[in-house]
């Protein structure tokens, strides 16, 4: 068992380069060595288990090893792994697409697969552009995002969604765009409740967007939560404004749901909360309920009708990955979508979502060193200061959020912060029992870190 460990960790010391990682200290720790998952939980290779408190980096839906999600791979495996769908269709991406657009926000009609979060925007990105392009409107070229948003680790999805943090020194090949504030009280609004803050913010994106609105093309945002910039929340109120901004001026609004769809806030997708009309809306991470690399990006009938023409003129949508639509992971997304239906997901999350507001707000939010919580569904974020009533922060080399998980792990719960972010992202078929154990822990875990 040891022997076996060792040996795995030696090699993976001696041969990998984890992701978003500093190496540095990966070497100095003991890895986590995973060899198995069974429903909410990861099994390491000695036989321990933990909760998968983030849902394996904000993915999983109804946990590992789901028979329906492990038989349908079974079964098109039977059939084919992978056929390519440039210029050839078939089986699961046709029933995919029809389904996706049955669940989708109203107005959306046309799929267009890729394989990740990042690739996903990235094809978001060109359709708005090419879209306006061949709309004889060559002008509109200039972007618009909320700043601290993150639409993933591409290039233009990096310059849509800097991060001082994770891009400084990628900066030099990053495009311009048009950032506007959006109404976090924490970080930005310190000084004002949160109605004027959202005021604040409405009324810079309509002032920033007009003074931009003959070069805009496109207004991409993430709704109601940016998750990766440390949970930050907006209400309905400010997404609604936000589209009916971009109607008022001609832009068109992406919906960058990679995170918040497939029900993680409580409803199928964010943008069902405020019943906003999106041009276009980036799907990943839930799409294959955690299982297989899969992304969509969805338009309009609108969108999609401009790049209809003769071949000579070019309009045609150049873009495409070799393993765009992957049937593997088709079949595995459309019965990921039928268990949604079957289980009732949405509606059974509804009580729990009460039960974890109430105790964040209860027992987290009056903690000696939580500044914050802020929670859209099961999105979570807690913030760690070092002092409550100035919101100082805990200096980086102190890696608070990072000792606080390691507590939850010697608890045998898996969690990731962002940074001094308590992130929660339990799967949303989790228990009540899993909840409350998931709660208890990380409680225990800020206290023992922040504590003493
Ligand atoms: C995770 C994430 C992405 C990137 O997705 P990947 O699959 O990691 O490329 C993009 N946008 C948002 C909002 C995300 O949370």
């Amino acid at each position: 068992m040891t022997l076996y460990y060792d040996n795995l960790k030696q090699l993976d010391h001696s041969y990998l380069w984890h992701p978003f990682t500093q190496m540095q200290d990966w070497i100095r720790e003991e890895p986590c060595i995973i060899s198995q998952g069974e429903g909410h939980y990861l099994i390491d290779i000695n036989g321990r288990r933990y909760f998968d408190g983030v849902s394996s980096l904000w993915c999983n839906v109804h946990g590992h090893r789901k028979k329906e999600l492990d038989d349908a791979i079974r079964g098109q495996l039977d059939r084919i792994s992978h056929s390519t769908f440039l210029g050839l269709s078939h089986v699961p991406g046709i029933e995919l697409a029809q389904k996706l657009i049955e669940v989708a926000p109203p107005g959306l009609q046309r799929v267009f697969y890729s394989d990740s979060g990042a690739t996903a925007v990235e094809v978001a990105l060109k359709m708005a552009i090419q879209y306006w392009q061949i709309k004889g409107q060559a002008k509109r070229t200039l972007i618009a995002t909320l700043a601290e948003s993150y639409h993933g680790d591409t290039i233009g999805s990096m310059s849509m969604g800097y991060s001082e943090t994770f891009h400084r020194y990628h900066k030099s090949l990053l495009f311009p765009v048009v950032r506007i504030t959006p109404p976090h009280v924490f970080r930005y609004y310190q000084e004002m409740s949160a109605d004027e803050a959202v005021n604040a913010a409405i009324d810079e994106a309509d002032k920033k967007i007009k003074e931009n609105k003959d070069t805009l093309a496109a207004l991409v945002v993430e709704p109601l939560m940016q998750g990766a910039a440390g949970m930050w929340a907006h209400p309905v109120e400010y997404l609604q404004a936000l589209d009916e901004i971009c109607r008022r001026y001609g832009i068109l609004l992406v919906l960058d749901e990679v995170a918040t769809g497939f029900g993680r806030t409580g409803k199928m997708f964010a943008s069902d909360h405020a019943g906003v009309r999106p041009d276009i809306v980036c799907l990943a991470k839930g799409i294959t309920g955690g299982y297989l690399p899969l992304a969509a990006t969805l338009t309009s009938e609108q969108v999609f009708g401009a790049f209809l023409g003769d071949y000579k003129d070019y309009k045609t949508f150049f873009h495409g990955h070799t393993y765009t639509g992957n049937p593997l992971g088709c079949a595995t997304a459309l019965a990921n979508l039928e268990l949604f239906q079957r289980e009732n997901i949405v509606d059974n999350m509804q009580p729990r979502i009460s039960y974890l507001n109430k105790r964040l707000e209860e027992e987290f939010l009056p903690m000696a060193h939580v500044s914050d919580v802020r929670q859209w569904g099961f999105m979570v974020g807690i913030e760690l200061v070092e002092e409550k009533a100035s919101r100082k922060s805990y200096p980086a080399e102190k890696r608070i959020g990072h000792k606080v998980i390691m507590e939850a792990r010697k608890r045998n719960v898996m969690i990731r912060p962002l940074a001094d972010i308590i992130i929660l992202m339990p799967p949303l078929s989790v228990t009540d029992a899993e909840l409350a154990l998931l709660l208890d822990t990380v409680y225990e875990s800020i206290r023992a870190v922040t504590e003493n």
